[in-house]
């Protein structure tokens, strides 16, 4: 019998080539009408997608949570060859258009709950003491030592309630192959710049800061006024070993 849909028609896939080429003629075009897109690049040739190691974290939650492994991995195909044509990040959305088969390359829009105010002051106590680690994040670099602060419950990692998505492409699929792709192209932009983790969340990253680094200050000018436990354990040693 035959089939509307059989089933090259739903699982062809365009070519790497192909890909390239139409997402080529697409920004052109876009050129062409004064829209000046940005990609995302994928730099890597194998393995991860993401260079930064909060960049591979983001990639590791979505493929720990999503239940789409296959379009996952069509998406990263996607991304590395440079379907991305145009990714960008606001508060709370991404707007992104990802090239296909077709000529006219497909909207992507995903949608990621902001923070809320009380999970953002739980994240800020969290950062507070660690001065160094602020110092590092006023750089331009995510410290290691604040990687909790992205993947727990409540932290920067949105959970999957929160993420909410469409493509203007046919397919019914829960998620498909474009926004996966844009999943992907959030990661690179987070290997760009970290603080967009903060912009895609609603917060402001200059004052999240601020805070937190007068509450550290605040805290070690608190501590100072009294001797603490390891400075009275410190001078118990020096006595038990004649040490002045
Ligand atoms: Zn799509």
């Amino acid at each position: 019998m035959s089939r509307y849909w059989d089933d090259e028609t739903v699982y062809s896939q365009p070519s790497a080539a192909e890909l390239k080429a139409k997402a080529k003629e697409s920004v052109k075009r876009a050129g062409k009408k004064g829209k000046a897109y940005e990609p995302a690049v994928c730099r890597t040739k194998r393995g991860a997608i993401c260079e930064s190691w909060w960049g591979q974290a983001w990639c590791l939650n979505l493929e720990r949570y999503a239940d789409y492994a296959s379009r996952l991995e069509r998406g990263k195909g996607y991304v590395r060859n440079g379907a991305v044509i145009d990714l960008n990040i606001s508060p709370g959305r991404v707007e992104a258009k990802v090239q296909g088969r077709r000529k006219t390359p497909y909207k992507v829009e995903i949608r990621i709950g902001r923070l809320s105010e009380e999970n953002c002051q739980k994240i800020i106590d969290r950062c507070t003491s660690r001065i160094e680690s602020l110092e590092t994040l006023v750089k331009g670099e995510f410290p290691e030592e604040l990687k909790d602060i992205f993947t727990e419950e409540g932290g920067l990692f949105p959970n999957p309630r929160e993420i909410s998505f469409s493509c203007s492409c046919p397919d019914w699929a829960m998620m498909c192959k474009h926004v996966a792709a844009v999943m992907y192209g959030i990661g690179i932009r987070f290997d760009e710049n970290p603080f967009y983790f903060f912009t895609l969340r609603g917060i402001d990253a200059d004052k999240f800061i601020g805070v937190a680094l007068e509450n550290s200050v605040e805290k070690m000018l608190s501590n100072a006024g009294a001797p603490s436990e390891r400075i009275i354990a410190d001078s118990d040693l020096s006595a038990l070993f004649g040490v002045v």
